[in-house]
């Protein structure tokens, strides 16, 4: 993997959309948190298929974008959205002065009928580019230890590559703690010849169940001696929130050594164990 020391790292933030609006006073209040410290490149709202969910993004990037001094990227999926629906989304990012999106297949929630008529993300990505040209710099997602639904290993990196090549700028990945696949994959993306960062994505260790549950579902692996310590941690948070800063913590800067263009925080809308991750770094 190369290392350019001399590009100062991009760092970003994810935020899901809250339910309520006591959800949404908290989440500014952690945006205000985040853009003090961190003061990252973009703010990032996930997107899920789907009527309600789906304007519920809508509504988030709106609040968010109050504070001026913060990039807002909404992530659109074009999974159960007809083209006629994406191309409203995509005007009424543009009026809102949205320039950054996080482009995604999606995946459907379980008892939503499924209408898509764009398949995967690729197809979604040269979407955006044939209805809005340059406007917007466009994020794709990667899988170092692949999609859960990809048939191999070397069709899901073509796939990664065709949806690059779409016309997508840069890549955030799904979260890994193994470095050597992100390395491995970033390898492979210049053997390919393809000129986009890679920018790590980053899951702090908050919860034993719900990361567990989490990584089965979205093919994320979960080392041994990270898994065996985790549970022994399980009745002790404490403890564990201690021990998964240090792990995150370690990776992060792991990371930057080896010269990956930036982090990409998922911060489960909290601020707490990014801030304490950022800290060590
Ligand atoms: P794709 O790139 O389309 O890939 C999906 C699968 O199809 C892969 O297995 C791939 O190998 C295969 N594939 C791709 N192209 C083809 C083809 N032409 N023919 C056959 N097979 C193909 N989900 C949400 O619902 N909302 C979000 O906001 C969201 N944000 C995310 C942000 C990041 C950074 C990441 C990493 C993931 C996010 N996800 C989100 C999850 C993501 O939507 C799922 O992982 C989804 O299953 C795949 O989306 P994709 O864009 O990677 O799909």
């Amino acid at each position: 993997m190369s290392t350019d020391h001399n590009s100062k790292p991009v760092f970003s933030c994810e935020f899901f959309p809250p339910r309520t609006d006591v959800g949404m006073e908290k989440l500014i209040a952690t945006q205000q948190q985040l853009q003090n410290t961190i003061s990252p490149a973009f703010f990032s709202v996930t997107f899920g298929a789907g009527g309600t969910t789906r304007d519920r993004t809508l509504e988030t990037v709106r609040q968010l974008r109050s504070d001026e001094s913060s990039i807002i990227a909404p992530h659109i999926s074009c999974i159960g959205s007809s083209k006629q629906q994406l191309e409203e989304l995509l005007n009424q990012y543009m009026a809102l002065g949205i320039n950054r999106l996080v482009t995604l297949r999606g995946d459907m929630p379980e008892g939503v009928e499924q209408v898509n008529e764009l398949n995967h993300a690729n197809e979604l990505v040269a979407f955006v580019r044939e209805k809005t040209g340059d406007h917007f710099y466009i994020e794709v997602a990667a899988y170092p230890e692949y999609h859960p639904e990809s048939a191999s290993p070397n069709a899901d990196f073509e796939h990664f590559l065709n949806k690059a090549r779409a016309g997508a700028d840069s890549a955030i990945t799904q979260y890994f703690y193994n470095i050597d696949a992100y390395t491995r994959f970033v390898e492979k993306c210049e053997q390919a010849q393809l000129d986009i960062p890679i920018v790590p994505g980053i899951m702090p260790i908050i919860n034993y169940a719900n990361l567990i549950r989490f990584s089965d579902n979205c093919g994320a692996e979960i080392p041994r001696w990270i898994r065996l310590q985790l549970a022994a941690y399980e009745n002790d948070p404490d403890s564990l929130r201690d021990f998964g800063t240090d792990v995150v913590a370690r990776l992060c800067q792991q990371l930057l050594e080896a010269g990956a263009p930036g982090l990409h925080f998922y911060t489960l809308n909290q601020s707490e164990a990014i801030l304490k991750i950022w800290d060590r770094l």
